[in-house]
């Protein structure tokens, strides 16, 4: 049986980005720049003042009170029109650009000046350059200020935005169908009869790949039976990723496997060392056997929610990451420090779902008093999952322990 790692490696080594494509701007958020991206203009495109308040001469300001001739008004957006020479000022506001002749801005904090008078009295020196941010400061045109292998975060299109990016290449946004299987399952808004059960994982795997910046394809519920599990395999062929929940175990009715095999796709792997969900699977359709000529990634998650819930995170949050171009794609642990003893057991690793929170002095994690994979409520406040190596260990609180945030 793969260990975690290997199930990642395997992952990472099948999964591939697509080719880039052009987007509008706003629909660019989270997702990573294909080319690099140099700046049409000088930052900023003039010298601009910095603050409201008078653009004069330092020299006129070096023995104060010093009282000026108010020769104009620029505000922002404007374009000043007088020359401000020995003795004058121009009343100026933030972000507008400097008169010639001044090289100085006096706040207007440290002036006296009556609305609508014609002279201003500075009190306080000024040195040169102060309170003006020169033309090009932040950027020069014709310099790369973004590069290929970015992932846009909200600074990063405001800085497209200023440059006037209104498209961008980006590796495209996948899809990922959500294929939920089982005769016992009912819809959310559904009562449940003798024997019955909501399907949660639809909504909480639709949840997840949001988070991931995937778009996702709910695709209802597969009965256990062939003919309408391919049905919906089928359809969900046509996402770039399938995440079907249920099924992969080894029951009577556990039917998901095979028939992801007739539909095409290839196995690379079924069962990983871990706990929970051992049971999960992942196959590729080659790009031979695909009608588009595209290859597509397949994933069989337990069924159990939690079980879901965390082959999710290690498995198809990776494969997202990498069709994506996100890096590093795979999970990164970081260390934190246990909020309370736990007993782990038995020869595979653990991923218990916990709580993770940064206080003053450390990242402390507590474990959620799970009851096992089924128990989606003990999971509900947690945000990361404690890796727990496999054997039988007391792990005292306040210990270091390896936590995966999602
Ligand atoms: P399976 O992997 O199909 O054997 O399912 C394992 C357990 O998870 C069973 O108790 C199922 O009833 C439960 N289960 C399967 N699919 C879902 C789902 N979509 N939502 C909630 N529970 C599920
Ligand atoms: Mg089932």
């Amino acid at each position: 049986m793969l260990s975690v790692d290997q199930a990642i490696a395997a992952i990472l080594q099948e999964v591939e980005p697509r080719p880039m494509v052009e987007v509008s701007l706003a629909e660019a958020r989270g997702l990573v720049l294909a080319v690099d991206v140099a700046s049409d203009v000088d930052s900023p495109p003039f010298d601009k003042s910095q603050m409201d308040g008078f653009a004069v001469r330092a020299e006129d300001t070096l023995h104060v009170p010093a009282t000026l001739q108010v020769i104009e008004e620029v505000t922002a957006g404007s374009v000043p029109e007088r020359v401000v020479v020995p003795g004058q000022a121009s009343r100026i506001m933030t972000g507008a650009p400097m008169p010639e002749g001044a090289d100085t801005v006096v706040p207007i904090e440290q002036c006296d000046f009556q609305e609508g008078a014609n002279c201003v009295t500075v009190q306080s020196s000024s040195e040169p350059g102060a309170c003006i941010v020169q033309q090009g400061t932040s950027m020069a045109k014709g310099e790369t200020v973004l590069v290929a292998g970015t992932q846009l975060s909200a600074a990063s299109m405001g800085l497209l935005a200023e440059l006037g990016q209104a498209r961008v290449s980006v590796l495209p946004r996948p899809t990922v169908g959500i294929l939920a299987t089982g005769d016992e399952l009912v819809p959310v808004d559904v009562s449940p009869g003798p024997g019955q059960i909501r399907n949660s994982n639809q909504t909480m795997l639709v949840a997840q790949v949001a988070q991931a910046g995937a778009d996702t394809r709910p695709l209802g519920i597969a009965r256990d039976e062939r003919e309408h599990l391919k049905a919906l395999i089928a359809q969900g062929l046509e996402c770039d990723i399938l995440c079907l929940s249920g099924g992969v175990s080894a029951g009577k009715l556990d039917l998901v496997p095979s028939e992801l095999v007739a539909a095409g796709v290839r196995q690379v792997f079924h069962k990983v060392n871990m706990k929970p969900g051992k049971p999960v699977w992942y196959g590729r359709l080659d790009a031979e056997r695909s009608p588009d000529g595209r290859p597509r990634w397949i994933f069989g998650l337990p069924g159990n929610p939690v079980s879901s819930m965390v082959c999710f995170e290690l498995f198809v949050r990776t494969a997202l990451r990498k069709l994506m171009g996100i890096t590093p794609a795979d999970p990164q642990p970081v260390k934190a420090r246990l909020e309370s003893a736990h007993t782990t057991r038995g020869d595979r690793p653990t991923y218990l779902p916990a709580n993770l929170q940064w206080t003053d002095t450390c990242a402390c994690v507590r474990p959620a008093n799970w009851q096992g994979s089924f128990d989606l409520r003990a999971t509900a406040n947690a945000n990361a999952m404690i890796l727990f190596p496999a054997g039988d260990r007391k792990f005292a609180a306040g210990e270091q322990v390896d936590v995966i945030p999602w």
